[in-house]
């Protein structure tokens, strides 16, 4: 029980790495809010958590909308009690497009749904976590912002702003007891890439495999918990070797 009692809000938590994160959570005693887009789907995975003997609640928020961030916040608070973990998972992914082929609004749309989301969604609930001195803040990056040429220009650049952010963060709000950091998933097998995976060659990768979404979640709940205590800013690639 890593997180026993711990209150985490997981954004996009009705499919893919989000829904085995809040699985995970939950098995390791947090009480969780599922908060995704989806109402149904995240509805579904709460009630999953509740069967097998865990705590957890849906929330309807599209994290575009800073009302909905708000509100799953207060619902949170009033549900559980404040914020100890937030991670921020929720993102959107395409096939590659170029620069050249990138409207501003397919560049908006990226940027909002993949990074601003994460600078509102960590802004309301910092200062309950500074006031507290503790709180985990785990954001869901990419191996593209990592490197460049494996996601589009408008993701690589969104994903490259997550970890950046994450950096920024840490280094005004760590000193306060709030752990942030980042994890950099390389092709993970979820409805998000389904379309993609067959044209991904997995000689690129060293182990000549795709990730799990159960590994992901464990590295999740483990810069959640107390043991990554000293770790701060970083952004952690869980990639097969992909980036070395
Ligand atoms: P997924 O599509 O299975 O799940 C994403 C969830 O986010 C969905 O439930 C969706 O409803 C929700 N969502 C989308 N837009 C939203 C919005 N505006 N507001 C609230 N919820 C919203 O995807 P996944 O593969 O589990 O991806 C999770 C995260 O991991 C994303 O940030 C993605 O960029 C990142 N990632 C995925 C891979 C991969 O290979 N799957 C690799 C690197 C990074």
């Amino acid at each position: 029980m890593r997180l026993k009692d711990k209150v985490a809000v997981i954004t996009g938590a009705a499919s893919g790495m989000g829904q085995a994160e809040a699985i995970r959570f939950a098995k390791e005693g947090a009480k969780v809010v599922v908060a995704d887009l989806n109402l149904e789907g995240a509805q579904a995975v709460a009630d999953e958590i509740k069967a097998s003997g865990g705590d957890a609640i849906a929330v309807a928020v599209n994290v575009m909308k800073t009302e909905d961030i708000i509100n799953c916040v207060k619902t949170t608070e009033s549900t559980f009690g404040p914020v100890d973990i937030l991670v921020n998972n929720a993102g959107i992914f395409d096939k590659y497009t170029a620069s050249l082929d990138t409207t501003l609004d397919q560049w908006n749309f990226f940027l909002n749904v993949n990074l601003t989301s994460v600078f509102e969604f960590s802004n309301a609930v910092l200062p309950s976590m500074i006031e507290r001195g503790s709180g985990s803040i785990v954001n869901i990056a990419s191996v593209a912002g990592l490197v460049a040429g494996k996601g589009g220009a408008a993701y690589t650049a969104s994903k490259h702003g997550v970890i950046g952010y994450t950096k920024h963060l840490s280094s005004e709000y760590a000193r306060y007891g709030v752990k942030i950091n980042a994890i950099c998933p390389g092709t993970i097998e979820t409805p998000l890439v389904k379309d993609v995976l067959a044209g991904i060659p997995k000689d690129l990768v060293p182990t000549r495999t795709f990730g799990q979404v159960e590994q992901v979640a464990d590295l999740a709940v483990f810069l959640a918990s107390d043991e990554a205590k000293f770790m701060s800013g970083v952004a952690v690639p869980i990639d097969g070797g992909f980036t070395i």
